[in-house]
């Protein structure tokens, strides 16, 4: 199938639940970017800062750019004139340097912390006792120009439907208690930010908001021989 006929597949499945969808276009050709963008796709997240400005320089200035990978705080500077939403906030550094960045260009910048919620070594993000801590830090109360609108998190590589649907379900539940405990009467605080192309369904079952696809709607990516892919 093409990738307009993958989105129209993927968009219908999940528009009906009023789920979002970020197309995942890393590594991905600019003229793939733009039959999405033709076949109506707004949202495009990418994991590589360079990649990113790259392909926001080229293309339509209407699209919603998500950076959904692993983000160092020297390459902030890079994004934070456009960047919509950085879903893979780990630390309060990051954030401040976030923060620092988006008052030089005027802006306030939506963000999610991402929450580790996979059972393996490889993936980035706070755990559930760092998220508080951050939430609760005299230095976040000072940062004006972040704002936090959820989480997110990467379920483990498995083909264990119960391990994954256990860990989104954790995500949820954090989200709740989060959102209670400090943004009780915030509606910006909404967006769960959980499944990929091989659990998107059970993380909408779970009560995600943004899905973030890739190869089902642009195909296998080639593997890159990094030690990890995110980096
Ligand atoms: C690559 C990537 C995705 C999309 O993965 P697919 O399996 O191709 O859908 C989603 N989220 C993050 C953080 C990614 O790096």
């Amino acid at each position: 199938m093409s990738i307009t006929d993958n989105l129209k597949a993927i968009k219908q499945e999940i528009e009906s639940v009023s789920v979002k969808l970020v197309a995942v276009s890393k590594t991905k050709p600019i003229k793939d970017l733009e039959e999405a963008y033709q076949a109506g796709q707004r949202i495009f997240g990418e994991n590589q800062v360079q990649e990113l400005v790259e392909k926001h320089q080229k293309l339509p200035k209407d699209i919603h750019w998500h950076l959904i990978g692993h983000l160092q705080t020297n390459k902030v500077k890079y994004i934070a004139p456009f960047v919509s939403l950085i879903h893979s906030v780990d630390s309060l550094k990051l954030l401040q340097e976030i923060d620092k960045q988006a008052k030089k260009s005027n802006r306030v910048i939506d963000c999610l912390l991402q929450i580790y919620i996979a059972d393996e070594e490889t993936k980035y993000g706070l755990g559930f006792d760092e998220a508080i801590e951050l939430l609760e830090s005299q230095e976040f109360a000072e940062l004006t120009n972040i704002r936090i609108v959820g989480l997110m998190g990467i379920a483990t590589n498995t083909q264990n439907q119960k391990q994954i649907k256990e860990e989104f379900y954790e995500l949820k539940t954090l989200f709740d208690g989060i959102k209670i405990s400090y943004f009780k009467n915030q509606d910006s605080f909404r967006e769960i930010s959980m499944g990929m192309s091989a659990d998107y369904k059970i993380a909408i079952e779970q009560g995600s908001t943004l899905v973030r696809i890739g190869s089902d709607i642009f195909g296998e990516r080639i593997i890159k021989h990094f030690k990890n892919e995110e980096e």
